[in-house]
């Protein structure tokens, strides 16, 4: 390996592969090589599953990169990334793995390279622990489109755990660099609006799960809709609770599975958008800790939002040993904490 080595412990703080994604994303990025030990270590199934196997090889086809140690249950990988190229790819998790975390790892890289890309993803859409494709489209990337690029997301198929088969296409017009952003207040009233996933589900459950959120949310019946999703390789429910501003668009998500009520399923949802409204924030647990690389890529920007997550506070670890920049998270008012994201030398282009 020619450029100097970084070494990640892939067990610090949150210990999961968001630790992975994220180096691979900045090495991609920033052109250094480095080596992960201890991958996952805090999961119950550490190393490297499909799902982070399928994250790398989509990095290394993207940096035609050199690599060591990409196999199932690999605990350590070398990555040593060449020139970040756009095309055409198409990466299948192969399981119900989330395609959505394996399009998070070479997104970036592919904002910033010099021509556009077509992908195509294959796996999970809407998984427990993952990005649902929802908040994908309406959360995640119209922060990121208005840093520079333009990428949008179409789903043709859902994808739910355990059977997988989900596709989703992106395309990528790239931008010469990212501009920074700051989310600092909810502008406007906020619209709340539910939709109810169902695939080989009762739809006695989705009713269920509507009638929680009407009753502790109160959104307006006509913004409560059930999706029968009719072609589906197996049963899936997902309750999406969408809270749109005039500046920004959170999503926060419930997953139906065996053994907890629809009722329940629709209360872990309902509390995380409760928890978003009454912080008075814009940005909610998962898009703080998704916002911290664009945000360091770009060489700057802040936001307010909950309390920050130890994913949250694992990525700025990560992204600290990539990039020169310092992320501060400090409490504010109320609920709230402040993230300030600012660069030693300015951003990646
Ligand atoms: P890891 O657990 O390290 O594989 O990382 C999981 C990633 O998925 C993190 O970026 C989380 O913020 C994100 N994530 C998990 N659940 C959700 C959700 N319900 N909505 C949006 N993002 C999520």
């Amino acid at each position: 390996m020619t450029s100097e080595l970084l070494t990640i412990d892939g067990s610090s703080g949150e210990g999961g592969g968001q630790i992975l994604r994220t180096a691979l994303s900045l090495s991609l990025l920033t052109g250094r090589a480095f080596r992960i030990e201890r991958i996952r270590a805090g999961r119950a199934k550490p190393g490297l599953l499909r799902q982070h196997l399928t994250a790398v090889q989509a990095a290394v086809a993207v940096g035609q990169a050199r690599v060591e140690g990409a196999e199932i249950g690999s605990p350590t990988l070398s990555f040593e990334p060449a020139e970040c190229r756009g095309g055409e790819f198409q990466f299948a998790v192969g399981t119900a793995g989330s395609a959505t975390l394996v399009l998070q790892t070479v997104l970036l890289p592919l904002a910033l390279a010099a021509s556009p890309s077509t992908l195509v993803l294959e796996g999970g859409t809407h998984n427990p622990f993952a990005p649902p494709f929802d908040f994908l489209v309406a959360a995640f990337l119209p922060v990121v489109n208005r840093m520079g690029p333009a990428i949008e997301a179409q789903l043709v198929r859902h994808g739910f755990y355990p059977a997988g088969g989900g596709r989703f296409v992106v395309t990528v017009t790239p931008a010469a660099r990212l501009h920074p952003v700051d989310l600092l207040d909810r502008e406007g009233e906020v619209a709340t609006s539910v939709r109810v996933l169902i695939a080989n589900v009762p739809s006695q459950v989705a009713k269920r799960e509507i009638a929680v959120v009407r009753r502790r949310l109160e959104p307006p019946e006509e913004a409560c809709r059930v999706e029968q999703v009719c072609e589906s390789a197996g049963p899936g429910n997902v309750v999406m609770i969408e809270l749109r501003s005039d500046n920004v668009t959170e999503v926060v998500s419930g997953f139906g599975e065996k053994g907890v009520s629809a009722e329940n399923v629709a209360n872990r949802a309902v509390d995380e958008a409760r928890a978003y409204l009454l912080a008075g924030v814009p940005v909610g647990a998962h898009l703080a800790d998704q916002l911290l690389v664009p945000l360091a890529v770009a060489g700057g920007g802040s936001f307010r939002t909950v309390a920050p997550t130890p994913h949250t506070r694992t990525n700025a670890d990560v992204i600290a040993r990539f990039l020169p920049v310092d992320i501060g998270i400090e409490p504010d008012s109320g609920d709230a904490y402040r993230v300030t994201v600012s660069s030693r030398e300015g951003g990646v282009s």
